[in-house]
């Protein structure tokens, strides 16, 4: 069998792989170690990937080369010295050249040979490999180190074959170099490749124009020498440098900020701005403040603050402002590091035309004509980007079970699981694949994991006599869930980047990378390997097995929280007294956001059955009057105050357009049961009685709360209805107590580690309650009469030990006739929806709660 490298191409191997760039090469000196038979195929004509395409001047990598090398071998980084703290392609390419050369690669790789299809042969449960020149090759795992930006986009414009001048594309440059001196040029396209290559080609050319279609965010590189902090750090710990890279957010060790964008005094802003803009580095720019890619109005001071570095540099203010971003959050699109970008726009030989204001109508042979301007060029430069993450993948006719392409099944998008394999495609690997950190990481690092976590499940599925994986559909399911979950709460879907595929005509637009970190992902991956490779299938001469499954199913950021909540090592609420208990939850609650404005604050009092009560009203901004919104805080009937829950109040607030008067009552133990459920009646009558003073529309009432206070909220519901009013509108139960019996599956599932444990609730119920009074229907609403009662909203969620007892109030509610808006809210637990602005996945559950309320009232009502 013919073959573009020396040797014979043997008909069947262990395992194959695509790619001999950093992925690959590392893969297959895994592989070797492992004794396995390993052939490497790459269309380039030698190793490098990446940096064996990218020879347009300028490029250079974007992170630090201390970090961007790999790691699995000491002696390896001992060797080899880098010049630059960003180095230059050729010298990246040099050091996997040397790589190659070093672990004697070279005579396992293919060069020149494409991989056009595979087919996965289920009898023999092998794939058979096609090359470009029609030869084949069987393996038993078929691996994609094919990279993410490894398939240049062609320029999308009408008329591009026409031309007759030079055509360079940056992703495929001329291994020989281009000679720009003398001539007038044309660099199409303004990301990270443009960025790199505008002021060398610059410093040549006669002329040079910049055609650019979307303004990019860049900082500068500040290149130099590899930066000496960081040298010493490798020199005195490189082991303890490069664990704490693996375990880092973005691959980069790096301590992260608590310090808020939205919060945070002006000049504190400023200064923390002004150290990462002097720090040349991506994730410093990225890591100005704690919340910039998850909260627009931190975003928006950090892109301002680049905005007027660009201004300050570029002396022309029409085109400093065409050079201006404004329309995405700053790090949704990936940002560059330049040396004197902006600056090159001050030159008198170098035009930008702003395809925006201009578009270009077509290609011509002589050079480009844009709606208003015909220009000839001697060259064009497409640096027009890459179909990037899918687009290498897609491009080999994958064929697995059934019959399946991979194109076919990923025509909305990716569906993997953990961006390392997809369900219907046995033994089919990815490297760096979408739905894992990949770009947004520093991709060494994220390659040495992939590489590693597969090289140990192909030894493990060895060891133990399989040779057949797939993911279950359940377990990926799952995942895609994940990365959609952690992709919402953060801007990044707000721009069209090549994060979600919006720079290629037609490709779906789903965010492609795993953004929830490099250490999460880690996590998440050897947890699937230490408990049985949970959600895949094995299969083998040993039989067959699987723990199926689903990796992550709390919502990310209260995961976040949950964790967080973990390290603090806080003590149990449950072993404190009550007033040292209410003391504790106060200065917690303390230092959270404040929740949305809203149109009025006002406190007050009204009378209850053994004293006043004091109420705190919020008022929409818009002009009333308003539905009215009886609320009951949470706290187990012993914590809590209109303060405790004042963000979620001012969110319902201002989501249903509502008047909220958030109301106290006695608290446990000094006051036990009944007092809670006869205060929160008494102010309900009140309320409704005083709907018109208060600026609210009679008739029109709901009784809402959470927790404890979604306890005392159903029950007045009933005793309203048993005596006959108020009346009452609708009813809002959040994540409710429903009853006392607390042996349901949810609270043996969700009883610890979720903030409200089982204990917390047995101690509540300890303190509100005797036990022979906890079965009453004013203590345990599920045990009353439930017909006739107001339409209800109610809400559980998944991680909440009262979950069951909120579901069978939905349910009963349901069968008793009441109209029930059941909320679900997935991945989350009994404290995630108060946590406004902090659990940002909580928003869209509210959102829904609101349209739920909105479509309970009365049809002239509805906003
Ligand atoms: C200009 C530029 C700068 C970058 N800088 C950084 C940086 O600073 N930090 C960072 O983390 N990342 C950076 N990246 C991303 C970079 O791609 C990765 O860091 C890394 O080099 C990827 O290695 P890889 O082996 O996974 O893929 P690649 O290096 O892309 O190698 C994949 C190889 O697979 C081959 N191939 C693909 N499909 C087939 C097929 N069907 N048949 C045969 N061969 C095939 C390709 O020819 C290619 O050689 C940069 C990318 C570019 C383009």
């Amino acid at each position: 069998m013919a073959m573009a490298g020396s040797g014979v191409l043997p008909a069947e191997v262990d395992v194959a792989v695509v790619g001999a760039g950093f992925s690959g090469l590392y893969m297959l000196y895994r592989l070797r170690g492992l004794g396995l038979r390993a052939v490497v195929f790459d269309e380039a004509g030698d190793v490098g990937g990446t940096w064996y395409w990218n020879r347009y001047p300028g490029a250079r990598c974007d992170v630090p080369t201390t970090d961007y090398a790999y790691s699995f071998d000491a002696q390896l980084e001992e060797d080899w010295v880098w010049s630059e703290k960003y180095a230059a392609q050729p010298e990246i390419l040099a050091y996997l050249q040397h790589v190659a050369d070093r672990y004697d690669l070279r005579r396992d790789i293919r060069f020149g040979t494409r991989i056009t299809a595979a087919v996965w042969d289920e009898a023999a449960r092998r794939w058979r490999l096609r090359t470009g020149d029609g030869d084949e090759v069987s393996c038993r795992y078929y691996i994609m180190a094919s990279g993410c930006l490894s398939l240049p986009k062609a320029p999308d414009i009408d008329g591009v074959d026409r031309y007759r001048g030079e055509v360079y594309l940056t992703g495929r440059w001329p291994h020989g170099g281009v000679d720009f001196s003398r001539k007038n040029v044309a660099v199409v396209g303004t990301g990270s490749s443009g960025i790199q290559c505008i002021p060398l080609i610059a410093g040549e050319a006669a002329r040079l124009t910049v055609f650019q279609r979307t303004p990019n965010f860049s900082v500068p590189a500040r290149n130099g020498p590899p930066p000496p902090d960081r040298v010493a750090l490798l020199a005195t710990d490189r082991a303890g440098y490069r664990q704490a890279a693996r375990w880092s957010r973005g691959g980069v060790p790096r301590e992260l900020t608590d310090v808020s964008g939205v919060t945070a005094p002006e000049y504190v802003r400023r200064e923390r701005f002004e150290d990462a803009w002097q720090a040349g580095e991506l994730f410093a720019i990225l890591g100005v403040f704690s919340d910039q890619g998850v909260n627009a109005v931190s975003n928006s001071r950090v892109a301002e603050m680049i905005r007027e570095k660009i201004r300050a540099v570029v002396s022309d203010a029409d085109v400093a402002d065409a050079l201006s971003p404004t329309d995405y959050p700053f790090g949704t699109k990936r940002p560059c590091l330049d040396t004197s970008y902006f600056e090159t726009f001050n030159l008198p030989h170098v035009r930008l035309v702003d395809l925006r204001r201009t578009p270009i109508v077509a290609v011509t042979e002589a050079g480009i004509d844009t709606a208003e301007e015909s220009f000839e060029f001697d060259a064009i430069v497409f640096a027009t980007g890459f179909d990037a993450m899918t687009g290498p993948l897609v491009s080999v006719a994958v064929t697995g079970t059934d019959g399946v392409t991979l194109e076919d099944k990923w025509q909305h998008g990716p569906v993997t699981y953990l961006g390392l394999m997809t369900t219907g495609f046995p033994n089919f690997f990815t490297i760096t694949g979408p739905q894992s950190p990949s770009v947004l990481s520093n991709m060494v690092v994220s390659i040495e994991q992939h590489v590693d976590w597969i090289a140990d499940c192909l030894q493990r599925l060895r060891a133990e006599n399989l040779d057949r994986i797939e993911p279950t559909p359940l377990a990926e399911a799952g995942w895609v869930q994940h990365n959609q979950d952690c992709a919402d709460i953060t801007l990044y879907p707000r721009a069209n980047s090549w994060y979600m595929g919006a720079n290629v005509p037609g490709k779906p637009r789903v965010f492609l990378p795993y953004i929830g970190g490099v250490d999460a992902y880690r996590r998440a991956c050897d947890e699937v390997a230490e408990n049985g490779f949970m959600g895949f299938r094995l299969d083998g001469p040993a039989g067959s097995r699987c723990n199926d499954g689903v990796i992550r199913r709390l919502q990310p950021d209260m995961a976040m929280v949950l964790d967080l909540v973990a390290s603090l090592g806080l003590p149990p609420i449950e072993a404190m007294s009550a007033p040292d208990a209410r003391a504790f939850s106060e200065a917690t609650a303390a230092s959270r956001p404040p929740g949305p404005e809203v149109g009025e604050i006002a406190d007050g009092v009204l009378p209850g059955p053994a004293g006043d009560l004091a109420y705190r009203l919020y008022r929409p901004p818009t002009r009333g009057p308003h539905p009215l919104i009886a609320y009951f805080h949470g706290g187990g009937w012993v914590l809590g105050s209109q303060d405790s829950d004042d963000p979620l109040c001012r969110d319902l607030c201002v989501r249903t357009g509502s008047v909220v008067v958030s109301v106290n009552y006695r608290h446990a133990p000094e006051d036990r049961f009944p007092a809670a459920a006869d205060d929160a009646f008494a102010a309900v009558a009140w309320i409704a009685a005083n709907a018109a003073a208060l600026g609210g529309i009679p008739g029109q009432l709901t009784v809402a709360g959470w927790s404890a206070g979604g306890n005392v909220a159903a029950i007045t519901c009933q005793l309203a209805r048993d005596a006959g009013g108020p009346d009452i509108a609708s009813q809002l139960l959040l994540a409710p107590v429903t009853d006392c019996d607390l042996g349901r599956p949810s609270y043996a599932s969700n009883g610890e580690g979720f903030i409200l444990t089982a204990g917390l609730m047995r101690w509540f119920w300890d303190h509100y309650a005797d036990e022979a009074d906890r079965a009453n229907p004013k203590a345990s609403p599920l045990r009353g009469t439930l017909d006739g009662l107001p339409p209800a909203v109610v809400v559980t969620a998944e991680f909440d030990p009262l979950r069951d007892e909120g579901d069978a109030y939905a349910g009963a509610l349901a069968a008793a006739g009441v109209p029930v808006r059941h909320i679900r809210a997935r991945g989350h637990t009994h404290t995630s929806l108060t946590m406004v602005d902090v659990v940002i996945s909580g928003a869209p559950v509210r959102a829904e709660i609101a349209e739920a309320l909105d479509s309970l009232r009365p049809e002239p009502a509805r906003s």
